[in-house]
C-alpha cells in the first residue's frame, strides 16, 4: 500500500511508539511514588511541547485532540467576546462550535487557523490587538513548519497530535499567560481545570517525542529540504498531465505547507481517479477525512474560489519528508495510467 494521506492521519514515529511504551503507569495525581513518576513524565512532555512552539509550559493544556482543543478555545472566545469572527477557511470543529457570543468583557474574538488541511495554503493571522483575542487552529502547521506563539502573537494555539506522527487521541491547547480560560467539562482540576479527567501520560509523553523529533529536523532544515523536493517533484509531473495545483509555494505572499498537494484535473471527476487511485493500492483523499462522505463540494475549497466542479475535481495528496521518493515517482505514474483510463472510457 503506498499511503499519501498523510494530513488525514501521518503514520507514528517509532521514537512516539517508543515514549508511549516507557511512560510510566501510574496517576500522576496520585501521591506516592508511581504517582509522582507519572506526574514528572506528564510535566516533562508538557514542557518539551512548550519548548517546541517557545511558549511556558504553564500555558499547555493536553487534550483529547485538536477537535476538543478548539470547542474548548472557541468556547472562550465566545464566553468573553461581544463579536466573534470565525474565518470561512477553518475545520468543522471549529465552525460547527460557533454560536452567538455572550461576551463578558468588551473585546471582539477571531478564530483563524494557520494553515490549511485541505489545500495546503499558510494564511497571514491579523495583527493581534488589545480589546482582541486572537485563536489560531494550527493543526496542520504543527510539526511541518516551525511556530513560534510568541512570534504569531495568539492567545490560543490548538494542536492534534496524530497529524505529526503522535498516535490519535491526544492534541494540545496552548493558552497565553493571562488569557483568559472557561471549562466545558466539569469534573476535577486537572490540567488546571480546563480539562478536567486524569491526564493521558503515556499518549502525551508520544506526542511530546513526536514533536521534539519534527522539530529537530525542522530547525536543521533537513525535513523541509527533503518535504519539498518531493513536492516539487509531483507537482511538475502532475502539471506535465494537465493537473492544476489549488494553492502554490509562491502564490503571492502567501505560501503553502510542502506536505500538503491539493491538484485538480480539469475534466476528471475526484472520487472516480480516487477509486481508481485506491484500487491501485494508492490512498489519497478528497479533501478533509472529517466528511469524506460528503457528496456536497467541500465548503473550504469554495471558500478558497475555487467552482463547486472545480472542487470536485479535487484531490489531496498528503506526505511527509520520510514518504520514499521512489513511492512519489510510482503515484504520478498511477495518476497518469488512471487519467488515461478514465479517458478511454
Ligand atoms: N483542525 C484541523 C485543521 C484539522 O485538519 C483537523 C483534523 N482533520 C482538526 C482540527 C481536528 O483534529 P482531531 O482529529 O485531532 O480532532
Amino acid at each position: 500500500m503506498y499511503y499519501f494521506d498523510c494530513a488525514a492521519s501521518a503514520p507514528i514515529l517509532p521514537c512516539a511508539m517508543e515514549a508511549f511504551i516507557a511512560a510510566p503507569q501510574g496517576n500522576p495525581d496520585s501521591l506516592h511514588s508511581a504517582g509522582r513518576e507519572a506526574r514528572a513524565a506528564l510535566e516533562q512532555a508538557r514542557a518539551d511541547i512548550a519548548a517546541c512552539i517557545n511558549a511556558d509550559p504553564s500555558e499547555i493544556i493536553f487534550t483529547s485532540g485538536a477537535t476538543e482543543a478548539n470547542n474548548i478555545a472557541l468556547t472562550i472566545l465566545m464566553h468573553n467576546c461581544i463579536d466573534v469572527r470565525v474565518s470561512p477557511f477553518e475545520h468543522q470543529s471549529m465552525a460547527c462550535t460557533y454560536d452567538e457570543p455572550n461576551g463578558l468583557r468588551y473585546m471582539y474574538g477571531v478564530s483563524q487557523m494557520l494553515a490549511n488541511n485541505e489545500t495546503g495554503r499558510v494564511y497571514t493571522l491579523p495583527e493581534r490587538e488589545d480589546d482582541m483575542l486572537l485563536l489560531c487552529d494550527a493543526t496542520s502547521a504543527v510539526g511541518h513548519i516551525p511556530i513560534d506563539v510568541k512570534a504569531l502573537n495568539v492567545d490560543y494555539l490548538t494542536a492534534g497530535g496524530h497529524k505529526f506522527g503522535a498516535p490519535k487521541g491526544i492534541g494540545f491547547l496552548y493558552i497565553r499567560d493571562g488569557a483568559p480560560t472557561f471549562s466545558i467539562m466539569k469534573g476535577g482540576s486537572q490540567e488546571n481545570g480546563i480539562r478536567p479527567g486524569t491526564p493521558p501520560v503515556n499518549l502525551a509523553c508520544a506526542m511530546a517525542a513526536a514533536l521534539k523529533y519534527k522539530t529537530e529536523k525542522l530547525n536543521d532544515g533537513i525535513s523541509l529540504k527533503l518535504t519539498v523536493e518531493r513536492r516539487d517533484y509531483l507537482i511538475r509531473r502532475l502539471m506535465e498531465l494537465g493537473g492544476v495545483i489549488n494553492a502554490k509555494w509562491d502564490d503571492g505572499e502567501k505560501w503553502c505547507l510542502p506536505n500538503i498537494l491539493s491538484v485538480r484535473f480539469p475534466g476528471v471527476k475526484a472520487q472516480r481517479l480516487l477509486v481508481l487511485l485506491d484500487a491501485m493500492g494508492f490512498c489519497c483523499s478528497a479533501g478533509s477525512a472529517c466528511h469524506s462522505g460528503d457528496d456536497e463540494p467541500s465548503a473550504v475549497l469554495l471558500a478558497h474560489k475555487l467552482t463547486p466542479k472545480e472542487a470536485k475535481q479535487t484531490i489531496r495528496i498528503s506526505f511527509t519528508e520520510e514518504t520514499p521518493i521512489e513511492d512519489m515517482v510510482a503515484l504520478a505514474d498511477a495518476i497518469q495510467a488512471a487519467i488515461e483510463k478514465m479517458k478511454a472510457l
